[in-house]
């Protein structure tokens, strides 16, 4: 504003308040339009302009424009910006001669890391990892001079003064010059090795994305399983050359927030299927530190495999002293920094739905800005679910959701959790008086809030949580039709749903119909070997007859499991009942022999839907009464099977079913009950085909109709939903 002002050579002044910014000016009415125009255009990339209100005033003639101090009204919070990839000025700078050139730690007002550093509020350099560097006097005059870029940048600082990298060779530290380095790491990634790369909100590894060797090697080193690796592209027109892309991706890519989006390749042709499991689908990035850029201008490689340095199911690594205990000698480098990251951040994933950007982790960009809820959050502490964990605190009537915690099964992650919750409520000064969490007993994140203290204490179930997760996010307080469409979830009934057609409000829910019950046999293993709700499924149809069946699934997996597997059936053991409708996909994966086996999470739906012809519209019939059960369907795909149909074919026929029991359902719940509003949520809506069809057939019928978009609608959104429930039940004193 100021710097616009002075400019225009307008006179008056700006104030921040908690709501909103007011600025009064005085000059002829064709300036000031003009300055309004500017300021929506020349706004800082991370800024957002919600709306401009103008109105007039008594004439003051202003000889010059001031900054007044802000109106701080006792105990309101400030927010705190995400991380912002480095800007384009920071980028010119770097290739000037002077203290910044080749200089990785530049950053401006409009640029650089932010959450991640800092450790209290009000944000200034102190309370950042930045105190330790003390400014030199170039960069403390550009820091004072408000019309400069880097006016109170509170992490701003060069070479001079600035944090370095340090480049580590079998452990021992060889050399800090950013020059040096960059030619070591570019030739040690163009040889097929495999670095270690001290990034923005934690540690990354890194190697050659074309080179096969380099990438199995990689993932030995990360002890991963076959979960997809993100790269990171070169520039966009490069990336392009691999990947179809939307308008709506490009802008996601190019954001300020960086995340990875999910994108489809144009041909596998360069790619070793050990990137991702030879799926179509592919998590790309563009640069956003520095160091990326200048990386790529050494490195001959259009793309490098970019994935979190840790082992996997440990949360991203952040501890330098940890990072050469563990990796020095499976690494062939190691690059560190020595500006501490506070608060640690893995990068974020989206994918682009109905022309929508969908949050699929919300992490590095995102975290931590709030939801603005139309309910009294204050005080809530919302613990999560199990797996993608992330937990939510209210304060005032904003919901911060923190980062991708992940799977709190894992001992480090539990500790990163309980830390990163202590680090919330002090940042936000969220006192907390009410606790929610997930009906399940046995999850971890329900245990800590039992240890957490004798405060009064909501149970959320599931699938209620993910659609209140969703009506937050779209500010909805009502009666709604809420499908949840999901993996698993503890049930009123002690069994596990996670197909739940439901009337809900905020408060309460009744659920009205369900996929059938089918015996999980083994229980959570059968999430992870998907043949076995195959043989669940089947045996519920056709009874011991299964055998007899032609199906991939009987060459593939040993006779004797399955006969065991069929004993714990009839014998119920170990074999609790599900409505999950991610279990029906995971037996459809094992019926058409694309995953028996998992080797990481949704393998065999995601498969599935790799599969879909677009266009194609047939779908099978299934029998909804009571509950909706799909014998029918199983009897017609197991004849598509054996017939030799093209199972591209049968699993667009299976999806195309789905979306019909979503729109048939809602409809017969509409004209019960007279609610026109409906609200998707739940892990299995990370499926494009499947959400995109459901809400294009759903508005088509005149429904209005609510899927998430900056939450994730897998359990990572869980928190915000319990938050909104315990908000409702303390709202009409039902705690
Ligand atoms: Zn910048
Ligand atoms: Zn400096
Ligand atoms: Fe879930």
């Amino acid at each position: 504003m100021y710097r616009l002002a002075t400019r225009l050579g307008l006179g008056g002044w700006v104030l921040n308040t908690s709501e909103n910014v007011q600025i009064c000016l005085s000059g002829e009415t064709e300036q000031l339009r003009h300055f309004i125009q500017l300021l929506r255009v020349e706004a800082p990339a991370a800024s957002r302009i919600e709306n401009i209100k103008v109105t007039e005033r008594e004439y003051e003639a202003f000889t010059k424009f001031s900054i007044h101090s802000s109106h701080d009204i006792p105990g309101e919070i400030t927010e705190i910006s995400p991380d912002i990839a480095v800007c384009n000025e920071c980028l010119a700078d770097i290739e000037k001669p002077g203290s910044r050139l080749d200089y990785a730690f530049v950053n401006c007002t409009n640029c650089g890391p932010r959450f991640t550093i800092i450790r209290d509020l009000p944000y200034d350099r102190a309370r950042t990892t930045m105190q330790t560097f003390a400014m030199c006097s170039d960069c403390r005059e550009e820091y004072e001079d408000i019309l400069d870029r880097r006016f109170h940048a509170q992490p701003t600082a060069c070479e001079q003064c600035g944090p370095r990298y340090e480049l580590f060779i079998n452990g021992e530290k060889t050399t800090s010059d950013t020059g040096i380095i960059i030619e070591k790491i570019s030739e040690y990634l163009a040889d097929g090795g495999v670095a270690l790369m001290r990034g923005l909100g934690g540690m990354h590894l890194a190697c050659d994305a074309f080179n096969a060797a380099a990438v199995s090697r990689l993932r030995e080193i990360k002890k991963r399983d076959g979960k997809p690796f993100a790269l990171m592209f070169r520039d966009l027109e490069t990336l392009k050359q691999y990947t179809e892309m939307s308008p709506e991706e490009e802008e996601s890519l190019l954001s300020w927030r960086r995340p990875i989006v999910l994108l489809k390749l144009k041909g596998r042709e360069g790619f070793t299927p050990g990137i991702n499991s030879g799926l179509d689908l592919l998590g790309v990035m563009l640069p956003y530190m520095p160091l990326h850029y200048l990386l790529f201008s050494q490195l001959k490689t259009n793309a490098i495999v970019l994935t979190s340095g840790n082992f996997s199911s440990e949360p991203i690594l952040i501890d330098n002293d940890e990072a050469l205990r563990q990796f020095s000698s499976s690494t062939d480098a190691i690059l560190l920094h020595n500006r501490d990251i506070y608060n640690r951040t893995d990068d974020s994933v989206v994918r682009i739905i109905g022309g929508k950007e969908r949050v699929i982790r919300r992490s590095r960009g995102y975290v931590p800005s709030p939801v603005n809820t139309i309910l009294n959050t204050e005080g809530i502490l919302a613990f999560g679910a199990e797996l993608t964990n992330t937990f939510c605190v209210g304060r005032g009537r904003k919901a911060f959701l923190s980062q991708h915690i992940g799977d709190l099964q894992g001992l480090e992650t539990s500790i990163f959790y309980e830390q990163t919750m202590a680090r919330f409520l002090k940042l936000f000064r969220v006192n907390p008086t009410l606790l929610a969490v997930d009906m399940h007993p046995a999850y971890i994140s329900t245990r800590a809030a039992l240890q957490f203290g004798d405060l009064p204490l909501v149970r959320v179930q599931h699938h209620h949580a993910h659609i209140a997760s969703c009506m937050a996010e779209h500010g909805l307080d009502e009666k709604v039709i809420g499908i949840a469409l999901d993996g698993t979830g503890y049930g009123d009934d002690g069994h596990t749903w996670g197909s739940e057609f439901m009337i809900c409000d905020l408060a309460g829910y009744t659920r009205i119909t369900h996929f059938e019950y089918l015996p999980m046999p083994g229980g959570d293993m059968a999430s992870e070997e998907p043949w076995r709700m195959a043989v669940s499924w089947l045996f519920k149809v056709f009874g011991k007859d299964l055998i007899s069946l032609d199906l991939p699934l009987f060459r593939e997996i040993d006779p004797e499991k399955i006969e065991l597997l069929l004993q714990m059936i009839i014998q119920k053991v170990n074999c609790p009942l599900t409505s999950g409708a991610g279990r029906l996909f995971d037996a459809v994966a094992s019926l058409l022999g694309i995953c028996q086996t998992a080797t990481f999470q949704a393998e065999g739906p995601m498969r599935l839907e790799a599969m879909v012809i677009n266009g194609f519209k047939e779908a099978y019939s299934y029998e909804p009464s009571d509950v909706i059960c799909f014998d029918a369907t199983l009897r017609a795909m197991v004849a598509d099977i054996t017939t030799g149909t093209d199972p591209k074919i049968i699993a667009t026929k299976f999806h195309n079913t789905i979306i019909s029991v979503i729109f048939e359902t809602a409809n017969a719940i509409r004209s019960q009950k007279k609610i026109n509003k409906v609200v998707l949520s739940g892990g299995v809506f990370q499926n494009k085909y499947l959400l995109e069809g459901a809400l294009s057939l759903l508005k088509e019928n005149d429904f209005e109709v609510y899927a998430h978009a900056a939450i994730p609608t897998n359990d990572g959104g869980i928190a915000l939903g319990q938050l909104a429930v315990a908000s409702k039940r303390r709202e009409i004193k039902c705690v």
